[in-house]
This record gives structure tokens, sequence and C-alpha cells, in this order.
């Protein structure tokens, strides 16, 4: 199987919607999650709120495979509705960690989608597990669902419930929380994640991931939602709740911009394909080298190669074929070696590079086998020298807001100079983006300050102990261990 385990993996993505009107909301989340697919493709949900009453479907599977047509007869029409796509940082590729997570509590129902990961949730579980909270889930989404509604019990509001539970809760969450009457937008303090929201032509307001979800169901970006900010959507309108804007720096996720999001996205008011680009220019003026021909491997790529041409005033190329089929997960019928598998994935043009001294950009090496193996294409298809470089800074730490790098032995950069890199992808220079132009790449965002930590070890957050993916899952296997030999079989704690 190829897994593009040495990529780094998409978070989530969040949709929802918000009508006057009782209409076919389902489509529209339909069609908004269906351009988040980029976020996430373990799992997907739909709830919607037909007057109070929230019907859900979530299942494994890419959005066109689970919202089959009779699926989405079945859903029917309502006036809200919140959607999620899946890529799970915290909790195992499991159908019960779909979401939406949908929640009966003391005053209603609730439905709830987030992105992010929060660094306080191990604790905050152990806190509502003794005070008697059953879990069904192994993500944080659920603890978050928890706090939320334990809150709603003394507040007047869900949207106050929604602003208490954000001095509780910690790390990095763009949350959009669905009750029987509003619509509620959410983004954490340090606003890690992106969250916009904007409003189609007949009056549907969509709170979306990405501005490029909007663009797919015909909704014109309003806003960014502020880090820190809570907008909700009634029968009264839009109201915005500020309680918590300021109250913590700002480190948005350089990243969304050099990877996560879609180029034809905007976020914080800064174009994704911009920045990207810049990356490219900047990366040319500080690892420059003589070359013939310069290209981009797709997608994320392609941009960076586009600005670093630009700048360096070498052509551009197109270098590489992508199988737009292959999907994230391929099934090989047969033993064949891995160095297949990436041809299959992705074919150099050897008219395009035979004899050349190439410039190959990419967005990140990880391990760097797959960096490699690509090197090794491009040689092969006749590239006289091949230099790489790449539109972000190394690797070194791990990142604990919801993107999947939880290891440092799994980080090339941890145990390597830049030259034994080259020398081990097979490169004949190798140049990274240096990590004080990596905030230049995001010109023009409204967005004050940017979270590196994954290129510096500067945490804007402290640190969670015992924090992997599967930390919940893992808890429940110690306890099994520590209770052994103590009369407690392992059925028993079950
Ligand atoms: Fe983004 Fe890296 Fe910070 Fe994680 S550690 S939020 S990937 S910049």
């Amino acid at each position: 199987m190829i897994t593009d385990s040495e990529k780094l993996h998409e978070e989530c993505g969040v949709f929802g919607v918000f009508s006057q009107k009782t209409v076919n909301v389902a489509s529209t989340v339909y069609y908004g999650l269906f351009s988040l697919q980029h976020r996430g493709q373990e799992g997907c949900g739909i709830a919607i709120n037909d007057e109070g009453v929230i019907k859900c479907y979530k299942d494994l599977g890419l959005v066109n495979d689970v919202f089959t047509p009779m699926v989405m007869k079945s859903l029917g029409e309502g006036n809200m509705a919140v959607g999620h796509v899946r890529y799970g940082t915290t909790g195992s590729n499991d159908r019960s960690n779909v979401q939406p997570i949908v929640v009966n509590h003391i005053k209603g129902r609730m439905a709830l989608a987030h992105n992010g990961n929060l660094v306080n949730s191990a604790q905050l579980r152990e806190e509502l597990e003794l005070e008697g909270s059953i879990f069904h889930t192994t993500s944080d989404t659920e603890v978050i669902s928890y706090v939320i509604t334990k809150e709603r019990i003394n507040c007047p509001s869900i949207e106050e419930a929604v602003n208490r539970a954000m001095y509780k809760i910690d790390g990095a969450y763009s949350l959009v929380v669905m009750s029987p009457s509003k619509l509620i937008a959410a983004r954490d303090p340090r606003g890690f994640r992106p969250l916009c929201y904007g409003k189609t032509e007949d009056g549907r307001y969509i709170v979306a991931s990405e501005s490029c979800a909007l663009d797919a169901v015909g909704a014109k970006l309003i806003r960014d939602i502020r880090p820190g900010e809570i907008v909700v959507f009634s029968e009264d309108g839009v109201r915005s709740i500020d309680d918590h804007v300021g109250l913590k720096d700002s480190s948005m996720c350089i990243f969304e911009y050099i990877y996560f999001a879609r180029p034809d996205s905007k976020i914080d008011g800064c174009n994704v394909h911009q920045a990207r680009v810049r990356a490219g220019e900047l990366l040319a003026r500080s690892h420059p080298v003589d070359a013939d021909i310069v290209i981009g491997v797709p997608d994320s790529g392609l941009d960076a190669a586009v600005g670093y041409a630009r700048e360096s005033g070498i052509p551009y190329g197109i270098g590489f074929i992508k199988n737009k089929y292959i999907g994230r997960t391929f099934i090989s019928p047969g033993q064949s070696s891995r160095e297949d598998k990436v041809k299959i994935k992705l074919n150099p043009i050897a008219e395009v590079v035979k004899g050349k001294r190439v410039i190959m950009i990419d967005d990140s090496i990880v391990r760097g086998t797959t960096s490699a193996r690509i090197v090794r294409l491009v040689r092969d298809a006749g590239a006289k020298e091949v230099h790489v470089r790449i539109s972000a800074p190394p690797f070194v730490a791990p990142c604990y807001y919801g993107v999947d790098i939880d290891s440092k032995e799994n980080l090339i950069a941890c145990r390597n100079t830049i030259p034994e890199i080259a020398e081990i992808i097979g490169a004949d220079s190798l140049g990274y983006l240096d990590i004080e132009d990596v905030t230049k790449l995001a010109d023009g965002s409204s967005c004050k300050g940017f979270c590196r930590a994954c290129f510096n070890e500067e945490y804007p957050t402290p640190i969670p102990q015992g924090n992997s993916k599967n930390k919940f899952e893992q808890k429940i296997d110690k306890s099994k261990k520590k209770n052994k030999g103590k009369g407690e079989t392992n059925e028993e704690l079950q």
C-alpha cells in the first residue's frame, strides 16, 4: 500500500450552514466537504437540523463514497447543518471517532465538528471521567463536547457555554457547533487553524475551514473568524462575542500556507497560492544555483517552483505527471518494489528534464526516503544534475496542534546535517527555506504571529505530556497491564 506515510497528513475540515428557511442544506454541506476533502480522507459526516431534530450520518471513507444518493435522500431537508472531513490526529481511524459528534444533554441536542488538537485533553478527560463521564470515542472532540455541555447546565445560552468552555480547553481548535436553533463558529485564541464565514445570494450563512469551500457553494467570503472569536448565527442575525480575542498571542500554523490549505483559499486575508509563490521567490534569493530548468513536485511544490523560476530567471517546466486517480491508499496487487509504487503515482516527463541541470522544488522532507526515490526518478529520466529546494525549513520537532508528526525519530533533519541529507536523497545540492523567511511568505495576512514550532521548537503552548495520536487507546492498554495480577482480567477491564 502507498500510504503517504512520509508525507505530513492533513488535519480535518469543518463546514456549517445556517438558513432562515428549510432547504436542502445536506447538498450544500456535501459540496462544501467535497472541496475540503484535501484536509481529511479517513472519514466524514453530516448532521442536519430540521426544526430542532438533529439527524446525523457519518462513516469511514471519502465524501463521494459515504454520501450516496440514497444517504443524501435520507438526510432530508433542514435549516442548519454541520459537516466534517477527518484525518485523525487524536484517536485511531475508527468509525466511532468520525465527526460530527451529536450529543443529547440536559438542555437539548448539540452537534459539534472540530479541527485541531487540544493540549490539555488528557487532563480534562481524566477529570471528567472521575466525575462519572463515560466516553464513547478516543478523540479529543468528545472532551470538548463534554466541557461545553457541562457548562451549559448553568448557562443561559449555548454560546455562553462555548464561551466558558474556551477558558478550560487549551490548544488548537476551530469549531462549528449546532444547537436546535443556532449555529456557532469558534476559533481558539491563538488561531492555529483557519476558519471563515460567508453568505450565499439567497441568504444562507456558510462557515468553513477554508474559503475554497465557500466558493464551491456559491458563497461570498465575508471574513475570517478572528483568533478567540465566537460568531453566532441565529434567527436574530449574526453576533460576535470577543471575550477571548487578544487574550493570547496569535500563532496561526504557517504550514497551512506551505502545505495543507488549497492554493485557491484565502486565509486571514492572504491567498495560499501567492504565499507559496513567495516561498519560492525567497528560496531563490537565499539558495541560488546555476541550472537549466525549475520543476515542482505536485501538488504543493508547483506554486513555489513558479516563484523560484520567476525570481531566478530560470525557465519553469512541468517535470512530473501525477496520477489523479490513485487516491490516498493504493493497493498493490503484487510484491513490486516501493520504487514502482512511487512511479505509478508520479512520473517524470523525460523530454522536459533530459540532459538538463534541474532544480526540483518540494514542500518538505520528512524521512527522506520518498525524496530519494523522486530524485532517482528524475535522474533516471536523464537529468544531468538534480538540485533540491524545499519551500519550508527542516522539520526538527513534532506538532501538538493537529498535524500528524509526533516523533523526532522519523525526522531526517533531527539526525543529519543538510549536506548529509543531500547525500542521502542523492541530490547534487539541497537548500531549505530559511527559518527567518518563513513568516514572510504570509505577507498581508491579518495574523500577527505564527506558529513555527515544528521548525524551531518554540511552542506557543505548554507541551502536553504523553501526547500521541492514539493516547487514549494507550491509556486503556496501560491500565490493563497495571492491574494484571491483581485479580482482574483484561475482560473485566473491558
Ligand atoms: Fe503548524 Fe508546525 Fe505549528 Fe504544527 S508545529 S501548528 S505544523 S507550524
